[in-house]
């Protein structure tokens, strides 16, 4: 009902066109076409051809917007497990011993018959984006999930880590990061592998049966990925803050990707190379309650001792990579609004890993194919929006956010202008639980919409997305196309979608597993377990569209500042409990990381106690945003409630006075997560912009709150963190004042 009628048809009659339109035949058939063959970053001109086209046939007007992104294609690989052959030295004399290969990997995914897409003629090998090329031969240490805390537990243990190869099990934290300590701590090369241990009761251990024959993991699996120090800043590394327009100044790499080789292994080819641990060094399970989870080949004779290997005992790692500079396409569609100055944008990437990606990230351009046909038949039924809106298909995603970046950095004058929102959707459905991570301005928009969506599970009948949904809306953190609008450009941003979650009663014991970035993530998986019928395809392209019209149709701009008000409360009690942690030197816990203090820190700097009682001027500024966006909302709502009245919307397009009344209520929302960037930006990585979200330093996926001055507090550099104080003081106040 708070809606306005632009010229043909009612916002009912909208929401209707959006909720009747997608459908399961039509999201399989882009599911079938985008999943057909590979289309990695720079590789899918086809495609993003073909997308454009099918836009243009739903009645929107596209066009591909190209950038020149520096970005690395496979060569080739190895890894083999060297043993010493004492008893058959060479040359005694010589001293030089002979070595035999004990063990090959195969670096390879097994071809499955039933499933097409897993072919040769399809591969994409396994390997890293944004990788260093190398060959070196050294001993190895198994090293946890690799988290900055794994690394410095080590340490403590006096396991050698330096001249070593890391080996790290996937999982916590962004895999760039991983790589990224071990560079640090002067490990000289790092494998990856994917623990069926955290596959939960899904796997062959439990007698499940393994993809294609049944959901558990499939042995010979790989996580392909992205190594780029994501926390640093996203994009293409060449170009940090500006495009990627052919013929711009490029800046050196270094420190912003890898400089040791990476690969990623399957957990076949992990068990050798792990067993050869066997009774060296510590075991794991004596280090800590951390090292103790998730333990997944026990059952194949795996002690997961630490190492280092023996002397005996080495990984050859060679990782060969060809850097190029390349053409990206992003496909960008637009339709005009009534009003130009303010712009919804929704996005999705089209390019992944492998030939298929039915999951990661073709169920979402699926949903957003949906989405934009949906919109094409309102329109073709004479629907005009009041907003613009920009659709976006991205490329480059998967090799560190390159397609959405470089474009963001682009239009960032428009954008910081006109832009009131991002709706992100990467990977729309894997599974069956709902999950959304967003800025609190848009809390309230989509507990409105998740209740107008039936879900495809009808267990009882009649249910709502919102009725199986927990409700939590997580922090922003990174690992997808939202973070240069929600880091860099201080755009309220979103991103969400379905997949399995081991801990919701709609998981049953035998959930199938989503093999990400795997030749397993393909249109066969999909189709047999993943979204077997598509219906989760269909309510995301629901849910998307609803979403967007709201944000696209509601005369007062939906966002609420009173939510980003209480989360802002919330973070400032987080971090100071945090502090309060390093005071007492306890550990607290994250998600699934342990969070302590910095072991390593320079050494404290500035007074712990001061700092603490300076936290009062947060919580005053933020009792003072409270009131002004109590009051800003209360207004608002006021005037929404009087433009309802005034129904159809141009009835009160003539009444001037409430017009311009709505306009000064719209911009103040329009540019109030804007108030929250810094433009001198975070410590060590100034590309990140905003005060209150940032990718954690060392989570990347998981965000940090108030990423400043959380830094400063771990590396306990107290008068850095007073600073902080100082910085988020300002910032609060002047997003209060930016709304009386
Ligand atoms: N979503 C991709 C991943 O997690 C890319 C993230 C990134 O590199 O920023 O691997
Ligand atoms: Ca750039
Ligand atoms: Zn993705
Ligand atoms: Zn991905």
């Amino acid at each position: 009902p708070h809606h306005g009628k632009s010229n043909a048809i009612s916002f009912k009659e909208l929401q209707d066109i959006l909720l009747d339109t997608p459908k399961e035949e039509t999201a399989r058939e882009w599911s079938r076409y985008y999943t057909s063959g590979p289309h990695l970053a720079g590789k899918n001109y086809s495609q993003a051809q073909w997308t454009q086209e099918r836009w243009v046939e739903f009645g929107i007007k596209a066009e591909i917007v190209a950038y020149d992104t520096y970005i690395n294609y496979p060569l080739g690989h190895r890894l083999a497990l060297y043993e010493k052959d004492a008893s058959s030295r060479l040359d005694p004399s010589s001293g030089v011993d002979a070595w035999k290969v004990k063990f090959e990997a195969s670096l390879e995914e097994d071809v499955l018959e039933s499933d097409p897409t897993t072919g040769l003629e399809n591969r994409v090998p396994t390997f890293h984006g944004y990788s260093a090329s190398g060959n070196v031969t050294a001993p190895f240490v198994y090293v946890n999930y690799g988290t900055y805390q794994d690394y410095e537990d080590l340490i403590r243990a006096n396991v050698s880590l330096k001249g070593k190869i890391a080996i790290a099990k996937y999982g916590g934290i962004f895999r760039g990061l991983k790589v990224k300590r071990a560079q640090d701590l002067g490990m000289v090369g790092a494998v990856l592998y994917t623990d069926p241990g955290d596959d939960g009761p899904v796997t062959e251990e439990n007698g499940i049966a393994t993809y294609p024959d049944g959901p558990a993991r499939h042995p010979s699996s790989v996580q392909r990925g992205s190594t780029q120090f994501l926390s640093l800043a996203p994009g293409d590394p060449t170009t940090p803050g500006y495009p990627s327009k052919p013929g711009v100044p490029r800046q050196p790499v270094d420190g912003a990707i890898p400089s040791i080789p990476s690969i990623p292994i399957s957990y076949l080819d992990a068990i050798p190379i792990l067993a050869a641990l066997n009774g060296h060094g510590p075991s794991a399970k004596d280090i800590n309650v951390y090292w103790r989870k998730n333990l997944g080949l026990k059952y194949k004779g795996v002690e997961y001792n630490i190492g280092p290997s023996p002397d005996n005992l080495v990984l050859n790692l060679v990782n060969e990579q060809e850097y190029v500079t390349t053409p990206l396409w992003n496909v960008i569609g637009v339709v005009n609004g009534t009003i130009s100055d303010e712009v919804v944008v929704i996005g999705n990437h089209r390019d992944a890993w492998i030939a298929g990606g039915a999951g990661d990230p073709n169920s979402g351009s699926a949903a957003l194919n949906e989405v934009i046909r949906s919109f094409g038949k309102a329109i073709e039924k004479g629907w005009k929006p009041l907003r613009t809106i920009v659709f976006a298909s991205w490329d480059g995603e998967e090799y560190g956010l390159v397609g959405s970046t470089e474009w963001v950095e682009e239009y960032l004058p428009w954008l910081s202008h006109a832009n009131i929102a991002y709706v992100n959707v990467d990977v729309a459905t894997t599974g069956p639980t709902f999950h959304a991570s967003a800025s609190p301005l848009l809390n309230k928009v989509l507990h409105e919409v998740v209740s107008l969506v039936p879900s495809p599970n009808q267990t009882i009948p009649g249910q709502t997305i919102g009725d199986l949904w927990d409700g939590r809306i997580h922090t922003m953190g990174s690992g997808s196309d939202f973070t240069a609008f929600q880091d860099f450009a201080g755009i309220p941003s979103i991103d969400m979608g379905f997949s399995p979650n081991p801990s919701m009663p709609e998981n049953t014991a035998d959930t199938p597993i989503y093999q990400y970035h795997s030749n397993y993530d393909s249109f066969h998986w999909m189709e047999t377990f993943g979204d077997p019928g598509f219906h989760y395809h269909a309510a995301v392209a629901k849910l998307w569209g609803l979403f967007t019209a709201r944000l696209v149709e509601a005369p007062v701009i939906p966002l609420n500042s009173t939510d980003y008000a209480i989360a802002i409360g919330k973070y400032i009690s987080a971090v100071e409990d945090k502090l309060d942690a390093v005071m007492t030197g306890t550990a607290i816990k994250g998600d699934d990381i342990e969070i302590r203090a910095r072991p390593n820190a320079v050494g404290a700097t500035g007074n712990i106690n001061d700092l603490k009682v300076s936290f009062k001027r947060l919580h005053k500024a933020s009792s003072s945003f409270s009131s002004a966006a109590e009051a800003h909302d209360a207004f608002a709502a006021e005037l929404a409630w009087e433009a309802e009245k005034h129904i159809p919307w141009w009835k009160f397009l003539w009444k001037l006075k409430l017009f311009y009344r709505i306009r000064r209520v719209n911009n103040k929302y329009k540019y109030l997560e804007r108030q929250f960037l810094y433009k001198e930006g975070l410590d060590g990585r100034s590309w990140f912009k905003h005060v209150i979200f940032a990718p954690g330093l060392w989570t990347g996926y998981a965000g940090a709150v108030f990423p400043g001055l959380d830094e400063a507090i771990a590396v306990k550099d107290y008068s850095n963190a007073q600073r902080w104080i100082e910085i988020i003081e300002t910032t609060i106040f002047k997003a209060s004042k930016s709304l009386e």
